[in-house]
């Protein structure tokens, strides 16, 4: 038995065979394996080998077009290497007489190589140790791009165990085939979280080394609450898990029960509860939870599983779907938030230094006028289907809302020139999320009709706190002082010009935030659809001027260990006895 706590970041327990989803760049596990195995591992040694040297033929055929004879050469080259026995051997021998799996033998060899030339210490040298370092990623990748399909055929659901996952692949997976997944890396709002949440698949992240001490097939528990994970658990472990596993769907299926009317406090005010999507598909759970609309589509989730740009009708048929769904209730339809920990790194032939300050979400918007415009284009067409709003992601200068604004009119102007029908007086805002915006919010507040505080990357810009990073995930919090006094003057901006404030971060979802940002006077939150029954619950148990009362006395405390303590403790004098949910932080 083996026993670690990460970051809990998706809610329920799940018990279950482990799955190791493995990625070329992480660290190849020393797996060992039966003599009658060697020759299937020999045969996807020739197989990898087979599909990087295909790849390469066509990658040298490309850009031989595009760029001439010279650059494909390199290509050339690479498949020499791949051919040449005197790499390929040695990979062999060691699967026959050390009997290690072929991602072993190869990646260690191929160091083994790189590590020869670059102790050369010459120019040229150190340039073939690169090429090798590559050669083996190709060639890593094809066999451990191998799980994915084997995933696709599992007959029994499993839990996956991974490194590291990406946004598309979180969202990609398939309820009845995952029960719930661990990474080593990760935050509780970084992307990949955030889908897990959204597609209610229990989950823990920050796992340290997990990855590295699990082996497929082994049993374990994931608690999605408590970020307790289980490796090989024992017999008295899994029944205690079980029990607790039926007390936590009880009570939350007693929750979605009153899951439907109004969130009004004691004291009758009515607080709108929308709900943050990905995907239309997710507008039937933000209904049955009880939520009025939908606060937040994250649209670059249509570029993250589509893999290449949509078409303008992409975009207008995923907009269309989801206006019809939500029948005339509030949709807030951001525009791409790409970069960062989504899509264009995978893309780019140069990865970022630092994607996070880097061309990301508007930015990478306007620096990309052609796809940008496409889906403005789409947006405009949809408005004609049913009321939307139209947001900007992490505007950080008031240049870049002017200039998304200008291109939304050319685009609107285009459109008329056309004859395409599309919406004329759409509603036109913008995320609150990076400091400069929050503290500048007086000045954009004559620039847009609404705003929407995005606490995730608020909190992650003021702290400097990376919210993906597991290292430093006890440094990053909502119940910094520093954020929540550039919140209180967000809301006092807006309401000085009569602008909508709502906030849409994951600290929307959490109950011990819901009294503090009632009182501070927000009035629409969008949060994670399977967290509203709880927060409704919250809000129907507390009056306005109690909240009022826990935000004045939150604005005495300087450190975020005091806000906390002190949040906890109000929340837990209302808690009628949930089994460990309210309380969660
Ligand atoms: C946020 O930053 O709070 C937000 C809602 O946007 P995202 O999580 O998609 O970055
Ligand atoms: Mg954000």
């Amino acid at each position: 038995m083996k026993q670690i706590t990460g970051i809990p970041v998706s809610s329920g327990i799940v018990i279950g065979r482990v799955f190791r989803l493995g990625r070329a760049e992480q660290r190849v596990p020393h797996q060992r394996i039966e003599a009658d195995e060697v020759s299937v591992e020999l045969q996807r040694v020739d197989e990898a080998f087979a599909e990087a040297i295909e790849d390469l033929e066509s990658l040298r055929d490309r850009s031989r077009i595009q760029l001439g004879e010279e650059p494909a050469k390199i290509f050339e080259f690479h498949m020499g290497l791949l051919k040449d026995p005197s790499l390929r051997k040695p990979i062999e021998d060691r699967i026959r007489n050390e009997l290690v799996v072929a991602e072993w033998a190869v990646a260690d060899e191929f160091r083994i190589v790189a590590d020869r030339f670059s102790s050369m210490g010459n120019e040229v040298f150190a340039q073939k140790a690169s090429d090798i370092i590559d050669l083996d990623r190709r060639v890593l990748d094809k066999l451990m791009g191998e799980d994915t399909s084997r995933l696709a055929s599992l007959d029994e659901p499993v839990v996956i165990v991974a490194h590291e996952l990406t946004p598309s692949q979180t969202a990609g997976m398939d309820r009845s085939k995952i029960l719930g997944f661990a990474t080593d890396l990760g935050g509780r709002t970084s992307h990949v979280s955030i889908v897990a949440r959204a597609v209610d698949i229990p989950a823990v992240v920050g796992c340290k080394n997990l990855s590295q001490i699990v082996e497929n097939g082994d049993w374990i528990i994931i608690d999605g609450d408590a970020g307790t994970v289980i490796v090989k658990p024992s017999d008295d472990q899994l029944e205690a898990y079980r029990d607790r596993q039926s007390i936590v769907t009880t009570y939350r299926e007693k929750l979605r029960k009153t899951a439907s009317g109004e969130a009004a406090t004691t004291d009758g005010v009515r607080i709108s509860l929308l709900g943050n999507i990905e995907f239309p598909d997710e507008i039937p759970s933000v209904l049955e939870n009880g939520g009025e609309g939908v606060g937040l589509y994250r649209t670059e989730f249509l570029y993250l599983t589509k893999g290449h740009e949509p078409t303008e009708e992409d975009h207008f048929e995923a907009y269309r779907t989801a206006i019809e769904m939500l029948k005339g209730r509030p949709l807030v339809i951001r525009t791409q938030d790409l970069g960062a920990d989504k899509y264009t790194q995978e893309q780019a032939e140069e990865p970022e230094r630092n994607p996070f300050l880097g061309c990301r979400s508007i930015r990478y918007s306007l620096q990309n006028l052609e796809g940008f415009k496409i889906q403005l284009r789409a947006m405009l067409r949809a408005a004609v289907h049913g009321p939307i709003k139209i947001m900007f992601p992490l505007v950080s200068t008031v240049m870049e809302i002017r200039q998304a604004k200008m291109l939304l009119a050319d685009v609107a102007e285009e459109l008329a020139e056309e004859g395409i029908p599309h919406g004329t007086d759409v509603s036109v805002g913008m995320m609150v999320e990076v400091p400069s915006a929050a503290l500048m919010a007086r000045a954009f507040s004559s620039e847009v009709d609404f705003f929407s505080i995005g606490t995730n990357d608020l909190i992650q810009y003021t702290l400097a706190v990376d919210r993906g990073n597991e290292r430093v995930a006890n440094l990053y919090t909502g119940a910094s002082p520093a954020v929540i006094q550039l919140i209180k003057s967000v809301i006092r901006a807006a309401r000085r010009r009569d602008v909508d404030v709502s906030l849409c971060g994951e600290i929307a979802g959490e109950p011990i935030y819901t009294m503090l940002l009632l009182g501070l006077g927000l009035r629409t939150l969008s949060l994670v659809p399977t967290q509203i029954p709880l927060i409704k619950t919250v809000i129907r148990t507390v009056t306005i001027e109690h909240c009022e009362r826990v935000a004045r006395k939150v604005g005495t405390f300087d450190s975020e260990r005091q806000v906390l303590n002190y949040l906890r403790d109000e929340l837990r004098k209302i808690d009628p006895g949930s089994p460990g949910g309210w309380t969660a932080d």
